[in-house]
């Protein structure tokens, strides 16, 4: 599954940095999960790092992005295979 913010984001700052895959940005209002991108850490971690940092917990999985581990799992791997294909100084930090 990939997760969503909803509108009782106080915009803290907080999980955007944290994200293993670059999932999160600041949107119009607040900020917003890219689902193409959010592999609820697998992957990464045991539980979803943004989950776990939220202070007020308006982070819940998205409905209309119910998936498998094993697609997240194989998101996770086209997401690493995007990020070796380019060039080192553009690749995020491994965490
Ligand atoms: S669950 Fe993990 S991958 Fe998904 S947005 Fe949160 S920190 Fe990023
Ligand atoms: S940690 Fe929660 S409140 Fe803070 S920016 Fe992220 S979603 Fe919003």
């Amino acid at each position: 599954m990939a997760l969503t913010i909803t509108d009782e984001c106080i915009n803290c700052d907080v999980c955007e940095p944290e994200c293993p895959n670059q999932a999160i940005f600041l949107g119009v209002e607040h900020y917003e999960i890219d689902g193409n991108r959010c592999t609820e850490c697998v992957g990464h971690y045991d539980e979803p790092q943004c989950v776990a940092l939220c202070p007020v917990a308006c982070i819940p999985v998205d409905p209309s992005r119910i998936e498998s581990r094993e697609t997240l799992w194989q998101k996770f791997r086209r997401l690493q295979a995007e990020n070796s294909a380019l060039p080192a100084k553009n690749r995020p930090p491994v965490l």
